[in-house]
């Protein structure tokens, strides 16, 4: 026989009787919830707790899947567990003369939103109210107790609407003359129950149940029902918890804190949430039950005050929250109530706080002696850290926003952040103006896929229907950018392009303020702080705990037949591009530049007309230098498609290389090209002699110029527009003529698919002057910096190799120059030439290509593009939000990196290049270098590094830290 109902009071010893070891607390949450776990545990250590039961999470599911009939025996077993009570506590449920009531709590292994409210009181009865109101001497109270139990049974347990009690109570104060219920006598409320009944029998065609133990069969029923409940489910699919787990039921003895003003009940944490401070935190009040504390009937008193009403009453639980943070090893948030002086605790969990709170929670343990710094990593989740480098609203700022009453709606807290800006009303207008440079709001009943544009150009994303699931609260948080969808009291009318909330109109283009993480809708621009680093002294000191964790050099083994390399962690590098990025990062902790892009500095306004020069000369220029090439060599091989030349070919030839040389020196291309590098190899020098002194000791990867050359051209349809316009107005003269050259050298570079054309290493070896100056430049600010004492450690990084010959080509020609610069400047450096990996041959024959690359850099943007067949922006603007919507696929594979498939070939890549190359040093660069997830999935593929974007360091920091714990003691593969 299964064992459905488990006696709070023997949980443990029958939980390791029934799996043969003592039961972690883990595994207790599991098969008694939450709330079950933590009574039997605190009954455990010797707490008082009111005498209860728990009937597993297992039979929930075995209710459900035996379409809704509690399995074989629980009943029985319930029954039971009832009667096991009943002698403890030494009353009997349903005795007339001195019963026994309970309330009846859901309680999941996580706490989650959409289960059914607890009903308390369970067992009162036409007859048993008797018995209480003798046993308490307070008829008020009982017939108080009374119609909350009909009301809260109708409504949780029967599904009767609320407004049906509400609409009867607010006739009975209207007669009465009273507005508060307080006010009601015990006549008062003798009226209403009888009132209630008649509502209830209205609303369902029968009678209130007098039996308790019909009261508690469908009150435990209905919990069980509460876990297919919608609103249970929607959550479940938002936050990724499984169906499976199931609600346990908790029956509990009931304890009264409204007896009188020796009793009360009130909620306390033992440490303050929302800033960490160890501070006893919480409220209470005097002469109350348990939901008045939460609905916010009465004004609360803070806990401290409870040494002054009842002090030993708040010793004592100052002693049991100080034991149970013990116990538990983390902050607490707990439940009690008293009665008539004595301390009941009803629930103990582990309570939630801020990121801020987290931080310092987990430092201060550590201080403590409580928990070691490994668990204090695993205390905080990167999203804690990220929120140290966004801007938030200041709380202070928070709190007179809603005093000033511009706190205009609240929804569901779809995706974190604060966002500020003007309202749009439809998704091209959000464009429109987010294009402009204006912060946006874009504002809509729900959204649809068509809505993608708009809400990439919107700081925020605001729904009045929908819930955690819709296309809405999935687009947002797939952007990043923070949402509040379903606010129900939000009326908008598209027509007239006005939202009416709270008696006001808000137009287009006005003002609204969104706190994602809260789901709050504020009138007018909150001002936002952004928490400065430096002054963070607790987040730096466990970052630094992170990195230690992570430079362990057993931090991962790796099985036999791999050559088991590197044994450390991950460390975090950054993508910077100039200086004063590399300087942030390192004051965010980065030890290396991951990517540098060389092609961003030939944005820069007085670079752009030499790289243009460059770009419009190079193929003529370079035609010549081809043709020199080939006569060069035929001479010097002295014969031609195999025949051996004769003399008159011989000195023909020469004649013509002649030619050809003359023309170079007197060529106005040639003329172009070169001087437009000889412009440019300075600014570059300049460029990377910053980063090398910012990076002082830190490795620096320079990546070669990669995107097509067209990007730095004005655009076709552009000068298109523009060249016919003047020749339709007439005009001529050197204007006209210099668009119309730049008109023909466009459409001759027109590709139809340049992401895939001429680019990366096809460059360098089309045009190989370009990526020479580049290296030029490189080892010249190299060995000028190594002068000066400046520790470099230059990497030379070529993208979008797909084959080891065309490192062949071009990389053994740029080492050629590194190696002439080196000598010419009398210095040696330590460098290193390497490729990024983003083209699946380049992972598919790694071995071969790191015959040549010292390094590879994983680029997962490319490769996720190339190995889906996916061009990213028409993806992301078309049908990835879909596809994750509907879920064909788990997460956008552009945001969290595709382990099974772009993982594989990462993977792949890692291992054939390290059988050539032992230690070859390997990274990723793509923007999952800053993802958790991914994250972890390089640690256990073996890559040296991740580099993110200076913002992400911290958060990769920890990532890496915890990638680095979480597997430590498991051979990877
Ligand atoms: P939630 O999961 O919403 O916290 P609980 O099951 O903890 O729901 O119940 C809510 C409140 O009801 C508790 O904080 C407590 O004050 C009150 N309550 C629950 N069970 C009892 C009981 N046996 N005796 C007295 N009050 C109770
Ligand atoms: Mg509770
Ligand atoms: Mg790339």
């Amino acid at each position: 026989m299964n064992k459905w109902v488990y006696l709070t009071q023997s949980a443990h010893p029958d939980l390791a009787k029934v799996l043969g070891h003592e039961p972690s607390i883990a595994e207790m949450k599991v098969i008694l919830g939450g709330k079950g776990a933590g009574l039997a545990e605190m009954t455990r250590v010797g707490l008082p707790v009111p005498p209860s039961f728990t009937i597993t999470t297992a039979a929930c599911i075995a209710f459900i899947e035996a379409g809704f009939r509690f399995p074989k025996g629980m009943w029985e077993q319930t029954l039971e567990a009832l009667h096991q009570v009943e002698e403890i506590y030494g009353k009997k449920f349903g005795d007339p003369a001195n019963p026994l009531l309970v309330s009846v709590r859901s309680g999941a292994k996580l706490s989650m939103p959409g289960m059914m409210e607890t009903i308390l009181n369970v067992g009162l009865n036409d007859e048993t109210l008797r018995g209480l109101i003798e046993f308490t001497e307070n008829k008020r109270f009982v017939w108080d107790s009374y119609r909350r139990l009909i009301a809260m049974f109708g409504r949780t347990a029967k599904g009767i609407a609320d407004e049906v009690f509400d609409h009867v109570m607010e006739t009975l104060k209207a007669e009465r003359g009273v507005e508060d219920d307080t006010a009601l006598t015990a006549a008062d409320l003798r009226e209403l129950v009888k009132r209630f009944k008649v509502a209830y029998r209205e609303a369902l065609g029968e009678d209130f149940p007098q039996d308790p133990q019909e009261q508690l069969k469908a009150a435990v029923e209905a919990v069980f029902r509460s876990w297919m409940g919608k609103r249970a489910i929607d959550y479940r699919r938002a936050e990724n918890i499984p169906d499976d787990l199931g609600t346990a039921v908790n029956v509990q003895t009931m304890v009264f804190g409204n007896m009188g003003w020796d009793s009360g009940t009130g909620v306390a944490f033992t440490r303050n949430p929302s800033t960490g401070e160890k501070t006893f935190y919480g409220d209470y009040l005097l002469n109350a039950q348990g939901e008045d504390v939460v609905a916010g009937i009465r004004n609360t008193k803070p806990v401290t005050k409870l040494g002054e009403d009842m002090p030993q009453v708040y010793t004592q639980l100052l002693e049991i929250a100080d034991k149970l943070e013990r116990h538990y090893r983390d902050m607490q948030d707990m439940e009690f109530t008293v009665e008539g002086g004595k301390l009941w605790m009803l629930q103990t969990r582990v309570g939630k706080r801020t990121s801020r709170a987290a931080v310092r929670i987990a430092v201060e343990m550590v201080a403590e002696g409580l928990i070691n710094r490994e668990e204090a990593l695993l205390r905080v989740t990167p999203k804690d850290v990220d929120f140290f480098l966004h801007p938030q609203f200041d709380e202070k700022e928070i709190k007179k926003t809603k005093a000033e009453g511009r706190l205009l709606a609240t929804g569901v807290n779809a995706s974190p952040g604060a966002a500020v800006g003007m309202l749009a009303f439809d998704a091209d207008t959000a464009e429109e103006w987010g294009e402009a440079g204006k912060a946006v709001i874009m504002i809509r009943p729900e959204t649809k896929p068509d809505d993608v544009h708009g809400m990439i150009a919107a700081k925020g994303i605001l729904t009045s229907r929908g819930g955690a699931t819709a296309h809405a609260a999935v687009v947002a948080r797939q952007f990043g950018k923070p949402a509040v969808v379903g606010a129900r009291d939000l009326q908008i009318n598209l027509e007239t392009r006005e939202v009416k909330v709270q008696g006001q109109v808000l137009r287009e283009g006005d003002y609204v303020s969104l706190d994602g993480a809260a789901g709050e809708v504020y009138a007018g621009q909150i001002p936002t702080v952004v928490p400065d680093y430096g002054k963070e002294k607790n987040l730096r000191t466990l970052l630094g705990w992170a990195d230690e964790v992570a430079a362990d050099s057993a931090a991962r083994q790796w099985p036999a037949d791999y050559a088991g390399y590197p044994t450390r962690g991950l460390q975090v590098w950054t993508n910077a591009d100039y200086p004063r990025d590399a300087r942030r990062a390192r004051t965010f902790g980065a030890v290396g530049i991951g990517l540098c892009r060389t092609e961003h500095m030939f944005f820069e306004e007085e670079r752009l007309p030499y790289v243009q020069q460059m770009i419009l000369s190079a193929d003529d220029a370079q035609a010549l230098f081809d043709r020199r090439h080939r006569l060069q060599t035929t001479l010097e091989e002295g014969k031609e498609e195999g025949k051996p030349l004769d003399d008159n070919r011989r000195a023909d030839l020469q004649s013509r290389l002649e030619a050809v040389e003359h023309e170079i020196e007197t060529s106005s291309a040639v003329k172009d090209y070169q001087g437009a590098l000889e412009q440019l190899l300075p600014s570059q020098r300049s460029d990377f002699f910053g980063l090398f002194e910012a990076m002082d000791g830190y490795p620096v990867i320079i990546r070669l110029i990669d995107p097509p050359l067209h990007e730095f051209l004005p655009s076709q349809e552009e000068l298109l527009v523009e060249v016919t316009e003047m020749r339709t107005r007439g005009e001529h003269g050197p204007e006209l003529e210099s668009k119309e050259q730049m008109l023909a050298a466009v459409q001759r570079m027109h590709e139809a698919n340049p992401m895939m054309g001429l680019r990366g290493i096809r460059l360098g070896i089309t045009y190989p002057d370009i990526t020479k100056m580049q290296v030029q430049a490189i080892f010249e600010a190299a060995c000028q910096a190594a002068k000066k004492g400046v520790d470099v450690l230059p990497e030379v990084m070529i993208p979008l190799t797909g084959h080891v010959n065309e490192l062949k080509v071009s990389q053994v020609e740029l080492e050629g120059v590194a190696k002439q610069v080196m000598e010419e400047q009398g210095i040696d450096v330590e460098y290193k030439f390497g490729t990024m990996i983003e083209i699946p041959r380049a992972a598919v024959t790694a071995d071969e290509v790191a015959t040549l690359a010292q390094f590879f850099s994983y680029g997962t943007n490319d490769l996720t593009q190339m190995t889906f067949g996916y061009s990213r922006d028409d993806a992301e603007r078309r049908f990835l939000v879909k596809y994750v919507e509907q879920e064909v696929l788990a997460d956008n594979p552009f945001q969290v990196l595709d382990r099974d498939g772009v993982g594989k070939l990462v993977k792949m890549g890692v291992r054939l290049g390290r059988k050539t190359r032992r230690e070859l040093e390997v990274g990723i660069c793509g923007e999952h270098g800053g993802e958790p997830s991914s994250i972890e999935f390089c640690h256990m593929a073996g890559l040296n590094y991740v580099s993110c974007s200076p913002f992400r360091v911290p958060v990769a920091r920890l990532a890496a830290a915890q990638a680095t714990i979480w597997h430590k003691d498991k051979v990877l593969e």
